[in-house]
């Protein structure tokens, strides 16, 4: 955005009553594109005489201005950049800071009840690599008001690292995705471009900056169309509508959670979305129903994306332009320079158009490899270079990808392969039904068998499991019909709102969930 200098770069939405996160004068804080280049400099400077290029150092805050400034410092300076999730605890941030090696954390004061200097000690306490601890709070005495001789910054190279992200929230072990630049910011500017954003709009932002979706879709998406980037310090849906209406947003990004919570909302209504032309969404099932609401009660198009980590991280796109049953059932195309193909599992090659196989991409955006990992690395990309992302889907002639389930993500009842995010779509199209999982458990005669936990409206009646079973048999073969009824407050969610199945499935193991009432 070197042509808009004073155009807003960043916005900062924070709620009013939270306490400042880095010591500074909080409240409407915004930054222009010529403040975030000359602090990105000052950032870079100071990082060379502390670091060397190539250095991992890892970023430990909420969504908040000074971690944006840090990613594009740290860009220049050669680091990588390794984004940990505020939410994590001592033990977990000490293993991303042991497994990248990294030597310096920068980290917010505290968020959420949580005191992140007394953990980030903690954490760091005798690793080997002995991480340099920054807190976001001594920020501007350290870093933004660095004044010494300039030295001249590495090259870097498209290629070069540029971050490592540690992907698992919704499976299991963490493994650390190691992106390079020209992956990030390209597949940022295509999906702006096939996601239709306005130039010098308002973006607003739910994902978080540690995932790509934040520091990458976001960051470097806004920064492609010149846009402000309305920067929600943690996703809260009336925060959201909020400064959505007061900064007429005409862009939203978030996971399917977050907009079910944001229709949701008493008041929503009362907010004024008129600018707002597009909502793209991902990052795990959309369901058609979902979409439908949204576009009407948003008065806007609807994007699906989708894509993993691993791929800087999208890979196919639903585009504004697309037919209303392309948007409301499809992720869409592939973006361009990516090769996409639905493989067979076992042999990987190719299946017949329409059938279902295993989603693969190559291109310039996937990963160089598993951080320190080799054998993830290896499980994971073939020798053509393919990039097996464990989800199962169809394509049509025409080159729209339906996302059908995941491979670790499967029922197996007798025998029968079950994908759940099938059942998962269809109750969501009950009124009643806010969100669902669905998930398989233990059985001695079927081996696996099918249970539904259920998130319910308040405001409208109880559905009965009969009622349910119903709907089921209408629309699938009847051993996808759950056997199990469960209702459920909440579910566990990710750091960037994701359902986490794998904790549900033991939450129902520990008969946490509340039978549904016949
Ligand atoms: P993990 O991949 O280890 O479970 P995670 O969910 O945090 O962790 P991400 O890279 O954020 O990792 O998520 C990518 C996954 O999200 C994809 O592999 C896919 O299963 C799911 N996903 C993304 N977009 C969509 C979509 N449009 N429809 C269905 N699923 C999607």
């Amino acid at each position: 955005a070197a042509d808009s200098p004073d155009e807003l770069a960043i916005i900062e939405i924070a709620p009013h009553n939270s306490p400042s996160l880095t010591g500074a004068d909080r409240t409407d804080r915004s930054w222009t594109y010529a403040q975030l280049r000359d602090e990105a400099e000052h950032c870079a400077q100071w990082l060379t005489q502390h670091f060397e290029p190539g250095d991992r150092i890892t970023v430990w805050a909420p969504n908040i201005p000074e971690w944006v400034v840090l990613q594009y410092g740290a860009a220049m300076a050669g680091l990588i950049l390794v984004t940990a999730n505020p939410a994590l605890r001592a033990e977990e941030l000490r293993f991303v800071l042991s497994q990248s090696g990294s030597t310096g954390l920068f980290h917010a004061d505290s968020f959420r009840g949580t005191d992140m200097t007394a953990m980030a000690r903690e954490a760091a306490m005798g690793l080997p690599s002995s991480p340099r601890l920054v807190n976001f709070a001594s920020w501007s005495r350290e870093v933004r008001g660095w004044r010494g001789t300039s030295r001249e910054l590495p090259v870097v190279r498209p290629e070069d690292p540029a971050q490592i992200q540690y992907t698992s929230g919704t499976t299991g072990t963490p493994k650390g995705a190691l992106l390079h630049h020209r992956g990030l910011v390209t597949n940022a500017r295509y999906i702006a471009v096939r996601g239709g954003l306005t130039e010098q709009g308002r973006f607003a932002s739910a994902m978080p900056l540690f995932h790509t979706a934040g520091c990458g879709m976001s960051v470097l998406g806004a920064a492609h169309m010149r846009s402000a980037l309305l920067l929600i310090q943690a996703f809260d849906p009336e925060l959201v509508l909020r400064a959505m209406a007061d900064h007429r947003g005409d862009a939203f990004l978030g996971v399917p959670t977050m907009l079910i919570a944001m229709l949701n909302h008493p008041d929503f209504a009362g907010f004024d979305l008129s600018a707002c032309a597009v909502a793209m969404s991902g990052g795990s099932s959309v369901p058609p129903e979902l979409v439908r609401r949204v576009e009407a009660a948003f008065g806007c198009r609807f994007s699906t994306v989708y894509g993993q980590t691993e791929l800087s991280p999208i890979v196919t796109q639903v585009s504004p332009t697309d037919s209303e049953t392309d948007k409301a059932g499809t992720a869409g195309k592939p973006l361009w320079n990516v090769e996409v193909k639905i493989a067979d599992p076992v042999t990987g090659e190719p299946v017949p158009i329409g059938e279902q196989g295993e989603i693969r991409a190559r291109g310039y955006q996937q990963m160089i490899e598993y951080y320190d990992n080799p054998q993830a690395t290896d499980d994971t990309v073939d020798a053509d270079r393919w990039l097996h992302t464990g989800d199962l889907g169809t394509m049509d002639s025409r080159g729209y990808l339906r996302v059908t389930g995941r491979l670790k993500d499967m029922i197996i009842r007798g025998g029968e392969n079950i994908y759940p995010s099938e059942i998962e779509q269809l109750l969501f199209t009950h009124p009643a039904v806010e969100d669902v999982a669905v998930v398989g458990v233990p059985d001695d005669t079927w081996g696996e068998r099918v249970a539904a936990i259920l998130r319910l409206r308040d405001d409208m009646a109880r559905p009965t499991p009969d009622e349910l079973r119903a709907l089921c048999r209408a629309h699938l073969a009847p051993y996808k019909t759950p056997a199990q009824w469960y209702v459920a407050e909440s579910f566990p969610l990710t750091g960037s709102g994701k359902v986490q199945k794998f904790r549900i499935a033991e939450l129902l193991g520990e008969q946490v969930y509340e039978p549904l009432k016949p």
